[in-house]
Protein backbone atom coordinates (compact mmCIF):
# COMPACT_ATOMS: atom_id res chain seq x y z
CA UNK A 1 0.00 0.00 0.00
CA UNK A 2 2.61 2.38 0.90
CA UNK A 3 4.47 1.84 -2.32
CA UNK A 4 1.61 2.47 -4.36
CA UNK A 5 1.34 6.22 -2.39
CA UNK A 6 2.94 9.02 -4.63
CA UNK A 7 3.06 11.67 -1.63
CA UNK A 8 5.84 9.11 0.29
CA UNK A 9 7.41 8.40 -2.82
CA UNK A 10 8.68 12.20 -2.91
CA UNK A 11 10.92 11.77 -0.56
CA UNK A 12 12.85 9.11 -2.72
CA UNK A 13 14.89 9.51 -5.71
CA UNK A 14 12.84 7.25 -7.69
CA UNK A 15 11.54 9.75 -10.04
CA UNK A 16 10.31 6.23 -12.27
CA UNK A 17 7.64 5.41 -9.50
CA UNK A 18 5.09 8.48 -9.94
CA UNK A 19 4.84 7.86 -13.35
CA UNK A 20 3.13 4.21 -12.85
CA UNK A 21 -0.12 5.48 -11.58
CA UNK A 22 -0.36 7.32 -14.78
CA UNK A 23 0.40 4.02 -16.90
CA UNK A 24 -1.59 1.90 -15.35
CA UNK A 25 -4.24 4.77 -15.51
CA UNK A 26 -3.80 4.80 -19.16
CA UNK A 27 -3.59 1.32 -19.55
CA UNK A 28 -7.12 0.67 -17.63
CA UNK A 29 -8.62 3.40 -20.44
CA UNK A 30 -7.29 1.43 -23.09
CA UNK A 31 -9.05 -2.37 -21.61
CA UNK A 32 -12.72 -0.31 -20.83
CA UNK A 33 -12.40 1.01 -25.13
CA UNK A 34 -11.41 -2.10 -26.55
CA UNK A 35 -14.13 -4.07 -24.48
CA UNK A 36 -16.83 -1.58 -25.20
CA UNK A 37 -15.54 -1.75 -28.87
CA UNK A 38 -15.96 -5.28 -28.85
CA UNK A 39 -19.81 -4.94 -26.90
CA UNK A 40 -20.57 -3.14 -29.64
CA UNK A 41 -19.17 -5.31 -32.40
CA UNK A 42 -21.17 -8.14 -30.87
CA UNK A 43 -24.70 -6.31 -30.49
CA UNK A 44 -24.07 -5.75 -34.22
CA UNK A 45 -22.99 -9.38 -34.76
CA UNK A 46 -26.75 -10.66 -33.00
CA UNK A 47 -28.42 -7.70 -35.01
CA UNK A 48 -27.17 -9.13 -38.40
CA UNK A 49 -27.77 -12.61 -37.02
CA UNK A 50 -31.23 -11.41 -36.59
CA UNK A 51 -32.18 -9.66 -39.70
CA UNK A 52 -30.50 -12.80 -41.40
CA UNK A 53 -32.66 -15.10 -39.59
CA UNK A 54 -36.07 -12.86 -41.20
CA UNK A 55 -34.71 -12.35 -44.47
CA UNK A 56 -36.82 -15.84 -45.31
CA UNK A 57 -40.12 -14.31 -44.75
CA UNK A 58 -39.78 -11.13 -47.16
CA UNK A 59 -39.20 -14.05 -49.53
CA UNK A 60 -42.44 -15.57 -49.67
CA UNK A 61 -44.79 -12.28 -49.60
CA UNK A 62 -45.15 -13.00 -53.52
CA UNK A 63 -47.41 -16.20 -52.39
CA UNK A 64 -51.13 -16.17 -51.63
CA UNK A 65 -52.41 -15.30 -47.68
CA UNK A 66 -52.39 -19.19 -46.67
CA UNK A 67 -48.88 -19.40 -47.77
CA UNK A 68 -48.24 -16.02 -46.31
CA UNK A 69 -49.55 -16.89 -43.28
CA UNK A 70 -47.17 -20.16 -43.22
CA UNK A 71 -43.96 -17.85 -43.96
CA UNK A 72 -45.41 -16.14 -40.87
CA UNK A 73 -45.24 -18.91 -39.06
CA UNK A 74 -41.91 -20.12 -40.00
CA UNK A 75 -40.28 -16.68 -40.03
CA UNK A 76 -42.31 -15.96 -36.40
CA UNK A 77 -40.92 -19.48 -35.73
CA UNK A 78 -37.12 -18.60 -37.01
CA UNK A 79 -37.54 -15.11 -34.79
CA UNK A 80 -37.89 -17.11 -31.78
CA UNK A 81 -34.99 -19.44 -32.48
CA UNK A 82 -33.02 -16.51 -33.60
CA UNK A 83 -34.04 -15.09 -29.84
CA UNK A 84 -33.22 -17.86 -28.43
CA UNK A 85 -28.97 -16.94 -28.23
CA UNK A 86 -30.29 -13.69 -27.41
CA UNK A 87 -32.00 -15.24 -23.78
CA UNK A 88 -28.45 -16.35 -22.11
CA UNK A 89 -27.96 -12.89 -21.18
CA UNK A 90 -31.07 -13.65 -19.02
CA UNK A 91 -30.36 -16.84 -17.83
CA UNK A 92 -27.40 -15.61 -15.56
CA UNK A 93 -30.49 -14.27 -13.49
CA UNK A 94 -31.46 -17.92 -12.03
CA UNK A 95 -27.99 -18.77 -11.71
CA UNK A 96 -27.51 -16.79 -8.80
CA UNK A 97 -30.18 -18.85 -7.12
CA UNK A 98 -28.89 -21.94 -8.20
CA UNK A 99 -25.23 -20.82 -6.63
CA UNK A 100 -27.35 -19.59 -3.22
CA UNK A 101 -28.79 -22.89 -3.05
CA UNK A 102 -26.23 -24.88 -3.69
CA UNK A 103 -24.31 -24.81 -0.08
CA UNK A 104 -27.00 -26.10 1.32
CA UNK A 105 -26.57 -29.74 -0.11
CA UNK A 106 -23.29 -29.37 0.29
CA UNK A 107 -23.95 -28.36 4.23
CA UNK A 108 -26.42 -31.43 4.63
CA UNK A 109 -23.87 -33.96 2.57
CA UNK A 110 -21.41 -32.89 5.26
CA UNK A 111 -23.97 -33.47 8.38
CA UNK A 112 -24.63 -36.83 6.93
CA UNK A 113 -21.12 -37.79 7.12
CA UNK A 114 -20.79 -39.59 10.43
CA UNK A 115 -17.54 -40.66 12.22
CA UNK A 116 -16.38 -44.20 10.79
CA UNK A 117 -16.90 -46.63 13.94
CA UNK A 118 -13.69 -47.88 15.44
CA UNK A 119 -12.63 -51.05 14.03
CA UNK A 120 -12.20 -53.65 16.89
CA UNK A 121 -10.33 -56.48 16.44
CA UNK A 122 -12.30 -59.56 17.18
CA UNK A 123 -12.05 -61.27 20.71
CA UNK A 124 -12.11 -64.53 21.11
CA UNK A 125 -15.23 -66.10 22.28
CA UNK A 126 -15.47 -67.35 25.90
CA UNK A 127 -16.86 -70.30 24.68
CA UNK A 128 -16.37 -72.64 21.41
CA UNK A 129 -17.31 -75.81 19.92
CA UNK A 130 -14.73 -78.19 21.10
CA UNK A 131 -15.07 -80.09 17.44
CA UNK A 132 -16.10 -77.57 14.55
CA UNK A 133 -17.61 -79.56 11.97
CA UNK A 134 -18.66 -82.93 13.81
CA UNK A 135 -21.46 -84.44 13.69
CA UNK A 136 -23.82 -85.61 16.77
CA UNK A 137 -23.81 -89.62 17.01
CA UNK A 138 -25.84 -89.14 20.89
CA UNK A 139 -27.12 -86.24 22.82
CA UNK A 140 -27.32 -86.16 26.35
CA UNK A 141 -29.88 -87.90 27.92
CA UNK A 142 -31.54 -91.92 28.71
CA UNK A 143 -29.74 -93.95 26.32
CA UNK A 144 -30.31 -97.88 26.95
CA UNK A 145 -31.78 -97.71 30.67
CA UNK A 146 -28.59 -95.71 31.79
CA UNK A 147 -27.92 -91.92 31.39
CA UNK A 148 -25.37 -90.49 28.49
CA UNK A 149 -24.10 -87.98 30.55
CA UNK A 150 -22.92 -86.20 27.13
CA UNK A 151 -22.91 -85.17 23.95
CA UNK A 152 -20.74 -87.67 21.30
CA UNK A 153 -18.95 -85.53 18.48
CA UNK A 154 -17.88 -87.47 15.66
CA UNK A 155 -15.42 -86.70 12.85
CA UNK A 156 -12.50 -89.43 11.89
CA UNK A 157 -10.29 -90.13 14.31
CA UNK A 158 -6.66 -87.77 14.99
CA UNK A 159 -9.13 -84.53 14.92
CA UNK A 160 -8.13 -82.08 16.67
CA UNK A 161 -10.17 -81.27 20.40
CA UNK A 162 -10.35 -77.76 21.31
CA UNK A 163 -10.82 -76.44 24.77
CA UNK A 164 -14.23 -75.40 24.82
CA UNK A 165 -13.06 -72.13 27.10
CA UNK A 166 -10.09 -70.64 29.15
CA UNK A 167 -9.25 -73.14 32.16
CA UNK A 168 -6.79 -75.14 34.13
CA UNK A 169 -6.59 -78.95 33.38
CA UNK A 170 -7.23 -80.34 36.32
CA UNK A 171 -6.86 -84.72 35.17
CA UNK A 172 -5.09 -85.48 32.30
CA UNK A 173 -5.29 -89.57 31.17
CA UNK A 174 -6.70 -92.29 31.29
CA UNK A 175 -8.32 -93.74 34.54
CA UNK A 176 -9.60 -97.06 33.69
CA UNK A 177 -13.41 -95.55 34.42
CA UNK A 178 -15.01 -96.16 30.28
CA UNK A 179 -13.90 -92.81 29.28
CA UNK A 180 -9.90 -94.00 27.79
CA UNK A 181 -8.04 -90.95 27.69
CA UNK A 182 -9.62 -87.77 29.14
CA UNK A 183 -8.94 -84.46 29.56
CA UNK A 184 -10.84 -82.29 32.68
CA UNK A 185 -10.72 -78.46 32.69
CA UNK A 186 -11.54 -76.30 35.60
CA UNK A 187 -13.30 -72.80 33.94
CA UNK A 188 -13.05 -71.34 37.88
CA UNK A 189 -17.20 -70.19 37.76
CA UNK A 190 -18.18 -73.70 38.82
CA UNK A 191 -17.93 -75.46 35.63
CA UNK A 192 -15.72 -78.11 34.22
CA UNK A 193 -15.86 -79.59 30.66
CA UNK A 194 -14.63 -83.45 30.17
CA UNK A 195 -13.40 -85.00 26.77
CA UNK A 196 -13.44 -88.86 26.85
CA UNK A 197 -12.16 -91.39 24.38
CA UNK A 198 -9.13 -89.28 23.16
CA UNK A 199 -6.67 -91.55 21.06
CA UNK A 200 -3.69 -88.80 22.31
CA UNK A 201 -3.64 -85.93 24.62
CA UNK A 202 -1.85 -83.07 23.97
CA UNK A 203 -2.04 -81.43 28.05
CA UNK A 204 -0.65 -81.93 31.06
CA UNK A 205 -2.48 -81.48 34.48
CA UNK A 206 -2.19 -78.00 35.99
CA UNK A 207 -1.86 -76.16 32.46
CA UNK A 208 -3.66 -73.25 31.88
CA UNK A 209 -5.19 -73.42 28.79
CA UNK A 210 -7.15 -70.94 25.94
CA UNK A 211 -10.42 -71.35 24.79
CA UNK A 212 -9.89 -73.01 21.46
CA UNK A 213 -6.61 -74.39 22.32
CA UNK A 214 -6.20 -77.99 21.16
CA UNK A 215 -5.63 -80.57 24.51
CA UNK A 216 -5.99 -83.61 22.69
CA UNK A 217 -7.00 -86.01 19.35
CA UNK A 218 -10.30 -88.04 19.01
CA UNK A 219 -9.72 -91.14 19.36
CA UNK A 220 -11.72 -94.42 20.21
CA UNK A 221 -9.97 -95.36 23.65
CA UNK A 222 -12.45 -96.13 26.71
CA UNK A 223 -15.54 -97.78 26.06
CA UNK A 224 -16.27 -97.11 22.96
CA UNK A 225 -17.75 -98.96 19.79
CA UNK A 226 -15.79 -96.24 17.33
CA UNK A 227 -14.08 -92.73 17.34
CA UNK A 228 -15.71 -90.11 18.67
CA UNK A 229 -15.32 -87.41 21.66
CA UNK A 230 -17.30 -87.75 24.64
CA UNK A 231 -17.85 -84.27 25.90
CA UNK A 232 -19.34 -83.36 29.47
CA UNK A 233 -20.24 -80.36 31.10
CA UNK A 234 -20.09 -80.92 34.79
CA UNK A 235 -21.46 -77.87 36.97
CA UNK A 236 -19.62 -79.16 40.29
CA UNK A 237 -17.02 -82.41 39.95
CA UNK A 238 -19.00 -85.10 38.40
CA UNK A 239 -22.59 -83.34 38.55
CA UNK A 240 -23.03 -83.65 34.65
CA UNK A 241 -25.58 -81.39 33.52
CA UNK A 242 -26.94 -81.16 29.42
CA UNK A 243 -23.74 -79.88 27.50
CA UNK A 244 -26.52 -78.25 24.81
CA UNK A 245 -28.31 -75.58 26.31
CA UNK A 246 -25.36 -74.58 28.34
CA UNK A 247 -22.75 -74.19 25.34
CA UNK A 248 -25.96 -72.45 23.34
CA UNK A 249 -26.38 -70.09 26.48
CA UNK A 250 -22.89 -69.66 26.04
CA UNK A 251 -23.20 -69.20 22.10
CA UNK A 252 -22.26 -72.27 20.88
CA UNK A 253 -25.07 -74.81 19.26
CA UNK A 254 -24.14 -78.05 19.50
CA UNK A 255 -26.63 -79.54 17.61
CA UNK A 256 -28.89 -81.12 20.03
ZN1 LIG B 1 -20.73 -90.43 24.85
Amino acid sequence: MQEDSPVQNENTPDTALPQRPQRTARRNRLIVLSAAALVALGLGGVAVATSGSDRPAPATVSLDAQARAEAANRADRSVRESSTPVTPSVSPTPSPTAVSASPTPTKTAAAKVKPKPKKTTKPTPAWVDPMPGAAVTSCYGQRWGTLHAGIDLALPSGTPIHAAAAGTVTQAGDASDGYGNSVFIDHGNGYLTHYAHQSRIAVTVGQKVKAGQVIGYEGATGDVTGPHLHFEVHQGMWNQIDPAPFMRAHGVDLGC
